[in-house]
């Protein structure tokens, strides 16, 4: 037997040992997001009901997970976090959907990558809180309905349009993740700071948040490292001067790009304005398509560095003017 790698405790508990934040309050930014959630939650608390199920989507590091832990603190639930890669088998799927108990919340990370089987199982769990189980195979076969307690499944992906379309249609609320604006990285970046025991002035934050691609990951890994580089100098406050600095020597250039984004830029313009497919530009830096296509573009694209094309990707205007200055020296990530 197989177990499948899961964690039950209550969302009070894995936030309290790390960055993330566990009240709705401290959660900064995606507002829009925020503002329906609370209407749904409250509703939903209203009528005594679990909450419908809900998709986030969007690239890494913007905060799916947490806020996936932060609706489970508000709700008083118990959340259990998994990813699709360890739901190999329909069964591991139906050992987690038997465990759970009423008004539980079940988070799936990239939960595009469930197989078909899988997903199978889950259209009823979703719809009916029923599990259909077949037993034995050939002419003996029986069918097993299991009644589930209502829970909430929160699914999270990085891309919407991998989900199977019926995957997708028995999500009552879907929800597309923002970039942060530097000034809400600055804000995340120095509740970080308080929690890690550090001051932080205003402008080395703002230095941090304009280097982090609009990610509170990367935003709080700079700010880790950042850090190292301040208690290394003995100094109590992370300062302006000790931040460029830092970042500098990491190779962080001033708009945020690291070493894999001016590689993909430096390509795109070595084509001189000819658009370049994606299977192309994967084989020229070494890495799978997926990773271009959810980690590397978005942000290029949500800030015009790059454009699609019906023919391919091609560099702007806005990335040949700016290229143009300085490169970095090694990439941290
Ligand atoms: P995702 O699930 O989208 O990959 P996570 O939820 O794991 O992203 O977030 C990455 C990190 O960024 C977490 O450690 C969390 O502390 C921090 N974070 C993300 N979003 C926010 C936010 N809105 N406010 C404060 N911190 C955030």
């Amino acid at each position: 037997e197989r177990i499948v790698e899961i964690e039950k405790f209550n969302a009070e508990e894995v936030t309290e040992t790390s960055l993330r934040p566990s009240a709705w309050n401290d959660y900064i930014g995606q507002e829009q997001i925020k503002k329906n959630l609370g209407v749904f939650i409250e509703a939903s608390s209203k009528r005594g009901e679990a909450l419908d199920h809900v998709l986030f989507y969007g690239p890494p590091g913007l905060g799916k997970t947490t806020l996936a832990l932060i609706i489970a603190n508000e709700m008083g639930s118990n959340i259990k976090v998994t990813a699709a890669p360890m739901i190999e088998k329909s069964g591991d799927l139906a050992a987690i959907l038997t465990n759970l108990e009423e008004g539980d919340i079940l988070f799936i990370d990239e939960i595009h990558r469930l197989s078909p089987a899988v997903e199978e199982i889950l259209y009823p769990s979703m719809e009916d809180f029923r599990l259909d189980i077949i037993i034995g195979s050939g002419p003996a076969a029986q069918t097993v309905k299991i009644d589930l307690p209502r829970f909430t499944l929160i699914g999270a992906t990085t891309r919407a349009g991998m989900l199977s379309n019926p995957l997708r249609d028995r999500f009552g609320m879907n929800f597309r993740m923002q970039f942060y604006t530097p000034d809400e990285l600055c804000s995340i970046i120095t509740q970080a700071a308080i929690k890690l025991g550090k001051n932080i002035d205003k402008d080395a934050a703002n230095e941090i948040a304009k280097r982090s691609r609009g990610t509170p990951r990367i935003a709080l890994r700079l700010l880790k490292r950042v850090r190292d580089f301040a208690d290394v100098a003995n100094e109590s406050t992370i300062l302006h001067e000790r931040s460029r600095y830092a970042l500098d020597q990491l190779g962080i250039n001033a708009n945020g790009f690291d070493e894999m984004d001016i590689r993909l830029l430096k390509l795109l313009m070595e084509a001189k304005g000819r658009a370049m497919g994606l299977s192309t530009i994967a084989a020229a830096l070494s890495e799978d398509e997926g990773t271009i296509e959810d980690v590397l573009e978005p942000y290029l694209l949500a800030n015009g560095y790059l454009e699609r094309t019906a023919r391919g990707r091609v560099a702007t205007p806005k990335t040949y003017e700016l290229l143009k200055f300085g490169t970095p020296q090694i990439g941290l990530f």
